[in-house]
């Protein structure tokens, strides 16, 4: 008779991260053996950890490639619509774990490297990110990819290779210290550089008028080149390629000065994908072009890639001598664009003489695109200037401009927001004349995380208490999360949710005094905020609680108190000055408080430094508390907010973005919603907001401000933060005063359901019950069936060295 099971045994069957076969092992540790000696050229006695790292990737990575080649192959033969997803950014992260988790390796690499006497987690941690984007958008094009491969989709994520990602923060006297993110310095195991594909890119010369249409002449060749990356599916055999570009002047290319250097190498990135979408659409089969929006569609993040559009026109009407409407109708069908922010700050507007020197026939073919439009809106709405002035292509002004939004709407069949708020914020203010003519256009595509990065791989304790439960459906199908409803009142299920959440906080806890000399109280609540630093993102509103909360302990020490601990992190842009200030008073307040021995453990305040898609993947599953307090109608979604929903934190947040539709999924009680919803914002813009109101109505309010602007965060410099004083009395956009006191009293409400572990664990198991449709692969599912045309497809595709079914 067969003994029973262990705990640990039966978990290891029902693992969410793989079997550990035997055969696997053996094979993963000859592997490993082999490249560190054939490609690492070291031996055991020798080797660093790194080598170990590489041997690891190396061995990784084989496994990639049957099923890489094999997948190109399929999409070779079988030749659906191809999916071109156009980013300046793809904020990767790591790929080692991830790759293992997607092809279900995980376990067996752990038992493989455990045998090896080397720690599977240490060799992990020296992997670079790949910091290839900012924040939020580029986070998305890589849960996108991800969601691609795994709904079996003909994909490509087509960006730039970035020779720097984004700068390493460091912090010095509380000031952001930026450094060079120099990651490709150890070499980058999971790139192919492809110089067989590498093509020329034209730029600067002149447009000739034949009677055979326009010719684009003595120009200056740039060539670019690609690096493809593979994207695996999860455990689907498919494997789908990032194409990046890396592009090289040659040496007597004319780089006048250095503001045209940069803008060049932002034109010459974004405009070698276009070449080579239609590139590599040539080489796959004979040229059709009438065809091409039946096989292929371009997808754009943002107007950054909005240059597209015309070089797509270009293409059909100078060299494939289409014309015009013809290849305008192409190109309309082919393109679509997804439109992320409504802060008009961050809406391109390209100077007109850039392109006169640079891409002087783009610019016409623009002129062009701009002429047809208006001459269209000059015959619907006759004598109406007004309008027309508001449409068009090209502002007028010192510099002229291109506004590139308008091109992107104009040139696309399918303009999209990322959460439902922002898609009816975009219909009603940014677009609203083109909404008006052209109301089909609009769509919402409510931006989604993949479940593989953010709970299998960042959280593997939770995915396994929840597949005990329900088995691993919900790892690509996340709506089955629903099913756990079921168990809010498991008292099991409970005690192993809070169980694996203390399990997280107590390894972060180790890692943060490991890494700042600082002891935290376990036990507190972790409140948590991480995200780009912004004023619209209001990390303003925490500080002045966070003030408020250290008062209330000094002026009343005996009082009872919920202890917390806060974790602010997030990356200043380096010439965006007020938020540099933030940082500083962050780190400021936190130097008082966290000495302040009348305070204790009670409450700490930590800037997380140099916050990354890697250190994202350690803090969310260690948080209890989520801060997504955006000023009603800024945020266009979020996506912070799902990977925190999904691994077990509340949310304290405005209606604000996805937070909408968190509070809609989950049930709003279960949610801390506060504040002013984007009708009040209009409302108060209406009568005219005034700080000085809630300044002299708030005392708490007054008190934290006082201390803020008289130096008692900065004794040796008083007036340190008078920009930001200056700011939230007199100009603050963002209204933060306006949303103090709601805000403070909703985390009152926080702090007494802390005090109830089993409601605050309930509360939680229905959140991530009902976080189901924050999963990218929803979101990839309606771009595919509702702007691209083509079906997911749950067919695997047969995996290498076996027999086709
Ligand atoms: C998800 C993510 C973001 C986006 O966070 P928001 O809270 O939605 O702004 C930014 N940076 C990193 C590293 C992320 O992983």
């Amino acid at each position: 008779m067969a003994t029973p099971l262990t705990d640990s045994e039966r978990r290891k069957q029902i693992s969410v991260r793989g079997i550990a076969e035997l055969g696997d092992v053996v094979e993963l540790k000859k592997s490993f053996n082999r490249h560190l000696h054939f490609t690492l050229v070291k031996d055991r006695n020798v080797a660093t950890p790194r080598d170990y790292y590489f041997a690891l990737a190396h061995t990784i990575r084989d496994h990639l490639v049957g099923r890489w080649i094999r997948t190109q192959q399929h999409y070779y033969e079988k030749d659906p619509k191809r999916i071109y997803y156009l980013s300046l950014e793809f904020y990767m992260g790591r790929t080692l774990q991830n790759t293992m988790v997607n092809l279900g390796l995980e376990n067996a690499s752990d038992e493989a490297i455990y045998q090896l006497g080397l720690d599977i987690e240490e060799l992990e941690e020296i992997e670079e990110d790949a910091g290839l984007g900012n924040g939020g958008l580029g986070r998305l094009a890589a849960c996108f990819l991800d969601s691609l491969a795994t709904l079996g989709l003909a994909a490509y994520g087509y960006g730039i290779r970035y020779e720097f990602g984004i700068f390493n923060q460091k912090i010095q006297n509380g000031w952001q210290i930026e450094e060079a993110d120099d990651w490709l310095r150890y070499g980058n195991p999971w790139e192919k550089a492809r110089p067989e594909y590498m093509l020329p890119v034209h730029f600067y010369g002149h447009v000739q008028q034949t009677e055979d249409g326009a010719r684009w002449v003595d120009t200056q060749v740039v060539l670019a080149m690609p690096y493809d990356t593979p994207v695996p599916g999860f455990k689907n055999n498919t494997v789908n390629t990032m194409r990046l570009w890396s592009a090289k002047a040659p040496n007597d290319f004319n780089l006048k000065d250095y503001y045209l250097t940069y803008r060049y190498h932002q034109i010459v990135t974004r405009y070698s994908n276009m070449d080579n979408v239609m590139n590599s659409y040539y080489s796959n089969k004979v040229f059709e072009v009438m065809f091409l929006c039946s096989q292929v569609a371009i997808q754009l993040n943002d107007t950054h890639p909005a240059l597209a559009i015309p070089e797509l026109m270009r293409i059909l009407v100078d060299v494939e001598k289409l014309d015009w409407e013809k290849a305008w109708d192409i190109t309309t069908r082919t393109c679509a664009y997804t439109n992320h922010t409504v802060l008009p700050e961050a809406l391109e507007r390209w100077p007109v003489h850039l392109f006169e020197k640079l891409l002087p026939r783009h610019l016409q073919l623009i002129y062009a695109i701009n002429q047809k439009h208006l001459d269209n809106i000059a015959a619907l709405y006759p004598g109406d200037m007004d309008r027309l002035k508001r449409m068009s292509l090209i502002e007028e002004g010192d510099p002229k401009r291109i506004n590139m939004a308008h091109l992107s709407v104009i040139g696309s069949h399918a303009v999209n927001g990322v959460a439902q708020i922002h898609s009816e914020i975009v219909k009603s203010t940014v677009f609203k004349d083109f909404y008006e003519l052209e109301p089909d256009k609009f769509q919402n595509k409510t931006n989604g995380i993949t479940p593989r990065r953010w709970l299998l791989l960042c959280n593997p304790g939770l995915a396994d208490a929840i597949a005990e439960r329900i088995g691993d459906g919900f790892i690509t199908d996340l709506y089955q999360l629903k099913k756990l409803m079921g168990y809010v009142d498991n008292e099991a299920f409970i005690r192993d949710v809070a169980n694996v959440k203390q399990e997280n906080k107590l390894k972060f806890a180790a890692y943060l005094e490991n890494e700042y000399k600082i002891k935290i109280n376990s036990s507190s609540i972790f409140d948590v905020h991480v995200k780009r630093i912004h004023e619209y993102k209001r990390q303003l509103l925490n500080c002045l609680h966070i003030i408020t909360l250290y008062n209330r302990i000094k002026k009343e020490p005996n009082k009872a108190f919920v202890p917390r601990t806060i974790l602010i992190g997030g990356k200043a842009a380096p010439g965006y000055h007020m938020a540099k200030m933030i940082i500083k008073l962050i780190t400021s307040v936190g130097n008082v408080l966290n000495n302040d021995p009348i305070v204790g453990d009670r409450l700490k305040v930590i800037f997380l430094v140099n916050y990354r898609v890697s250190l994202a993947e350690k803090v969310i599953p260690a948080s209890d508390l989520s801060e997504q307090i955006s000023t009603a109608g800024t945020e266009a979604s979020g996506t912070g907010n799902m990977k925190f929903m999904l691994n077990g934190a509340l949310t304290i947040g405005t209606m604000d973005g996805a937070n909408v539709e968190m509070a809609e999924e989950a049930g709003e009680e279960n949610l801390f919603i506060f504040g002013m919803r984007v009708e009040d914002v209009a409302a108060l813009d209406k009568k005219g907001y005034n700080a000085r109101d809630y300044y002299d109505k708030l005392p708490e309010l007054k008190q934290a401000m006082d201390q803020i602007s008289s130096g008692y965060f900065s004794p040796k410099e008083p007036e340190l933060f008078k920009d930001i004083v200056d700011m939230l009395m007199y100009h603050d956009r963002f209204k933060v005063f306006a949303d103090f006191e709601a805000y403070v009293k909703c985390q009152e409400k926080v702090s007494e359901l802390y005090k109830n572990p089993r409601k605050w664990t309930k509360v939680v198991i229905k959140n991530i019950a009902n976080s189901g449709k924050f999963s990218s692969d929803r979101t990839i599912a309606q771009y595919a069936r509702e702007i691209w045309g083509v079906e997911p497809s749950a067919v695997k595709i047969p995996p290498p060295n076996e027999p086709k079914a």
